[in-house]
């Protein structure tokens, strides 16, 4: 199977919040979408392993903030290669607001913000299906939204060539980061040690 065709599902990249307790947490995503317009409901597909998706399922309330061509890698790092259970994603961070249901969403690089509060949630296996109620929706610039491919495009880092590489080995790149491995075969539980994305986010190297 060619799984480039699945690239071809242009989506756009969201940073998704979420409010544990009393801390405030996010993770990146690139699968929400609107699902019915009345009552106006979105649905986003998270990873099991996050720790966004346990305050969901905990909360029953998240911010989608979507993000614009403004975004920068920075704002992709800070939300997308840490695990909220080891960092405060918003220390040092001033570029958010709260929204009405007390839960933070971006404002830098972010075009608008929904906010909503689940009514259904559908395991499918590796990941959960959140579908929520729209209860706040925020506009913050008529910037356009930064899609999948425009990421990787613009915003992602060109990949480091090292000097040193041996150009006759196999490299497979991480299409999230960037992150080279080198190696005849990726192993299929490997998991990548800047964006921690699994082996099937790597492809092989021309
Ligand atoms: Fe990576």
């Amino acid at each position: 199977m060619d799984l480039k065709a699945l690239d071809n599902i242009n989506c756009v990249i969201f940073i998704l919040t979420a409010l544990d307790g009393t801390k405030q947490n996010g993770c990146i995503i690139n699968t929400a979408m609107q699902v019915t317009l009345n009552p106006i409901q979105i649905s986003v597909t998270v990873n099991k392993s996050n720790y966004t998706t346990d305050i969901i399922k905990n909360s029953g309330a998240f911010n989608l903030c979507c993000l614009d061509e403004s975004a920068d890698f920075e704002l992709i790092k800070r939300f997308g290669f840490s695990s909220g259970r080891d960092t405060d994603k918003f220390s040092n961070f001033s570029d958010y607001k709260t929204a009405a249901n007390g839960i933070n969403y971006t404002t830098k690089g972010t075009n608008s913000v929904i906010s909503a509060k689940v009514v259904n949630t559908v395991d499918v296996g590796t990941h959960i299906i959140f579908i929520a109620e729209v209860t706040q929706t925020i506009v913050l610039s008529d910037k356009p939204s930064a899609t999948y491919a425009y990421y990787h495009k613009h915003i992602k880092p060109a990949p480091k060539q090292e000097n040193t590489s041996d150009k006759s080995k196999t490299k497979w790149i991480c299409k999230i980061c960037g992150y080279i491995y080198e190696g005849e075969y990726l192993p299929d539980d490997y998991i990548c040690p800047l964006c921690k994305h699994p082996a099937s986010d790597f492809e092989k190297m021309e």
